[in-house]
């Protein structure tokens, strides 16, 4: 299955990337931890990325693109894959579509995960990640079993730098304009699966393997 998770920062993209990715046995293709990667690491490309990242406005379509077309050339997306927070404009829609025609595939899915922005907004700037393995909790939603531990590995909780009030605001005007054309773009398309993100976590994956699996 090669499929796109589409929605607003907060929506739950991420979250729902982990249930579906098992489901069907596919690489999960986040480009923004591509980006928190390269920035932890001190790559040039995480140093190019985070002038964008921090204050909550798109990396560069050009570099964008160039990273996921490598992402997509590596064997485990041979039988599909799931990308998470790419496409985020037209001109990343219109370069994937022309790039899949080329290797002779296309997309089966867009799941478009709709969630209002106060919420939104609660969401993200209660999010905290594991420092090591990237594991994303919510303070008052998703809590780990003790306080500021993750469950999986033992590191350390952290906030993002962009998930404060401020930053996620400007994140979601940038979504609103650069963003939320494709949810018409897909629409036209016909590949479009429209989901309720407010619902409990476990609801709404629910939902999307039910609407995956028709
Ligand atoms: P995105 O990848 O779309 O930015 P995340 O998956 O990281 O969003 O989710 C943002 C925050 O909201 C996380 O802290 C996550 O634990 C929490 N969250 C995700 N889905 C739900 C949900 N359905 N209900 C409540 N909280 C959620
Ligand atoms: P995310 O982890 O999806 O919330 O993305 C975090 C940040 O990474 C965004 O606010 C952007 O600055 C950058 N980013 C991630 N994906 C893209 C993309 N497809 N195009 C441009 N910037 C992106």
């Amino acid at each position: 299955m090669r499929a796109i998770l589409l929605g607003p920062p907060g929506a739950g993209k991420g979250t729902q990337a982990e249930t579906i990715v098992k489901e069907f046995s596919i690489p999960h293709i986040s480009t923004g931890d591509i980006f928190r990667k390269n920035i932890k690491e001190g790559t040039p490309l995480g140093k190019k990325a985070m002038e964008y990242m921090d204050q909550g406005k798109l990396v560069p379509d050009d570099l964008t693109v160039e990273l996921v077309k490598d992402r997509l050339l590596k064997d485990d997306c041979k039988n599909g894959f799931l990308l998470d927070g790419f496409p985020r404009t037209i001109y990343q829609a219109d370069a994937l579509e022309d790039f899949l025609k080329e290797i002779g595939q296309s997309l089966d899915y867009v799941i478009n995960i709709s969630v209002r922005k106060e919420l939104l907004i609660e969401r993200a700037v209660g999010r905290r990640l594991c420092k090591n393995c990237g594991q994303a909790y919510h303070m008052s939603f998703n809590k780990p079993l003790k306080e500021g531990v993750c469950d999986k590995c033992g590191g350390e909780l952290i906030q993002r730098k962009d998930d404060t009030k401020e930053t996620v605001e400007n994140r979601i005007n940038v979504y609103r304009e650069q963003t939320e054309p494709l949810i018409d773009y897909y629409t036209k398309k016909g590949i479009i699966v429209n989901i309720d993100g407010e619902k409990p976590i476990a609801q709404v994956s629910q939902d999307i393997i039910a609407a995956l699996r028709k």
